[in-house]
């Protein structure tokens, strides 16, 4: 039974007296980016920490660094860089991001694509998973990814775009991570969600006002898969992409 090696069951009596599915349901809800530090209750979460404060965080909570494309600042890159780097090193970031390309945003985007990049390099040097931020420049990032031969786990954070768009990211073997757009039903994202193979999957708040149960029980009734079974699968695809436990 492949899903019991599964960290979380680690401590416990796995043929105790519990029924099995009752323990299953027991899984935290894991919210794979989240702008907020307090996770709702029986959840865990990747929390997107800024460089000011990363320092100061909790070590138990599982966070992401990186530099967004909207919050560029030429001067401070170099060093937010070696921040990034030092944070890789210490084993300190569950993934780096969120980073990436925003058409919408006022640093140009040849700017943006240089940080980018040298944020997918120092990825890919250690094999970190990325969680990228791509607003209107879904062939901007593929090209940049293609070029520099990236090979570590990309994840496209907050995905809401047409089929066609997560086809060609399935070429390269992106994750997608999918969040308020769920509760819409007439939205792109639930019309991709059946797309993308759910070993490919995770969910999220990012920055909303809303419960990461919510999204999974959404998540739940559009695949037709129970919750705690989509709470394990995401689970195991975290742990298959992150280099930390
Ligand atoms: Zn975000």
């Amino acid at each position: 039974m492949r899903f019991l090696d599964h960290n979380r069951f680690s401590s416990r009596k796995i043929w105790g007296r519990k029924p099995f599915i009752t323990m299953m349901t027991d899984l935290s809800f894991l919210d794979f980016h989240t702008h907020h530090l307090n996770s709702g209750e029986n959840s865990e979460s990747i929390y997107n920490a800024r460089f000011s404060e990363f320092d100061s965080l909790p070590k138990t909570q599982r966070i992401s660094l990186g530099i967004h494309p909207w919050y560029i600042e030429e001067n401070t890159v170099e060093e937010q860089l070696q921040i990034i780097e030092k944070a890789i090193q210490a084993k300190r970031i569950a993934t780096l991001g969120e980073c990436g390309l925003d058409r919408l945003t006022s640093a140009p985007l040849p700017v943006q694509e240089s940080v980018f990049e040298r944020q997918l390099i120092l990825a890919n040097e250690y094999q970190m998973p990325v969680t990228i931020h791509c607003v209107r420049t879904f062939p901007e990032v593929i090209q940049l990814v293609k070029r520099l031969k990236i090979k570590t786990p990309l994840i496209v954070h907050g995905f809401n775009n047409k089929p066609e768009v997560v086809q060609q990211l399935q070429k390269y073997d992106f994750y997608f991570s999918l969040g308020e757009a769920l509760l819409q039903d007439e939205s792109n994202a639930v019309k991709c969600l059946k797309m993308i193979s759910l070993d490919r999957l995770f969910l999220e708040t990012d920055a909303q006002e809303i419960s990461i149960s919510s999204i999974f029980a959404a998540a739940s009734k559009h695949l037709n898969i129970p919750v705690s079974i989509l709470k394990d699968q995401i689970w195991r695809n975290f742990q298959r992409i992150t280099p930390i436990p």
